[in-house]
């Protein structure tokens, strides 16, 4: 026998016995064994990931408002639908969508119409994206355009402001990524636990994990109504905001 083919048959019999030292030592219940803290099932739910993920639930397209409705009393939504984008008519109100969501990954996508200088503050490009038809998170064209702190882009409003802005050029495209999680309410009405919301705009965390202190009111202090699943909303303030590309994943 050639010195190799020895050597070999030396290393498989070392390995048999590392093995079951391996085995001896690794016992089920030994909490020394690594795989006592392994968890194997179930297995983690395979998606494939994208532009859009595999498991989003589309909201708008960009051809129809098929997904939506008047918020105030679902009738069908009256706003525009063109050039892929779905645009704010004024007076015809918030639209809101059929489905109801309690916690989720939402993205949107959002554009300022082109206005003069004459508009300024909440006047410029205002509109909003409310989750669960009662907490807004700011839309606006805060590009050189200063308001309240509290009600500016990616605030929720007035109550938090963005970390930064990181609002587009008028004219331009901007994304959100909200991560919302809804409040839970005790059996008397209380807050059990509050809602809470992230926000990323263009690529940007401007809301992180921020408390969500009530409804946001334009006058006068948050409400804590209780609550089920409920809509995302879109709110025509009167200036011909753009959306598209919407998308929702339920968490
Ligand atoms: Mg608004």
């Amino acid at each position: 026998m050639k010195l190799t083919h020895l050597y070999s048959a030396g290393l498989l019999i070392l390995g048999s016995y590392l093995a079951q030292a391996q085995d001896h030592r690794f016992a089920v219940d030994n909490p020394k064994n690594p795989e006592v803290t392994e968890y194997w099932d179930p297995e983690v739910r395979v998606i494939t990931p994208g532009a859009i993920p595999s498991d989003a639930i589309i909201l708008f397209d960009g051809k129809n408002l098929d997904n939506w409705e008047s918020a105030k009393d679902g009738s069908p939504a009256k706003w525009k639908v063109a050039d892929g984008k779905m645009t704010v008519v004024g007076k015809t109100g918030n639209i809101s969508t059929k489905q109801k969501f309690t916690n989720y990954q939402l993205h949107i996508e959002w554009q300022s119409p082109i206005e003069p200088d004459t508009r300024k503050s909440q006047g410029k490009g205002n509109s909003g994206v409310f989750m669960q038809g009662m907490y807004e998170v700011q839309v606006l064209n805060s590009y050189n355009n200063r308001t309240y702190r509290n009600g500016q882009a990616g605030s929720i409003y007035k109550q938090s402001a963005p970390m930064v802005n990181a609002t587009s050029k008028m004219g331009e495209w901007n994304t959100y990524d909200i991560i919302y999680t809804a409040p839970k309410f005790t059996v008397n009405g209380g807050i059990d636990t509050p809602a809470y919301v992230t926000v990323i705009h263009n690529g940007v965390v401007v809301q992180n994990h921020t408390k969500i202190q009530g409804t946001t009111e334009y006058i006068g202090q948050p409400l804590n109504p209780v609550h089920g699943p409920g809509p995302i909303s879109l709110q025509d303030h009167g200036n011909e905001v753009s959306f598209r590309n919407i998308w929702i994943r339920e968490l």
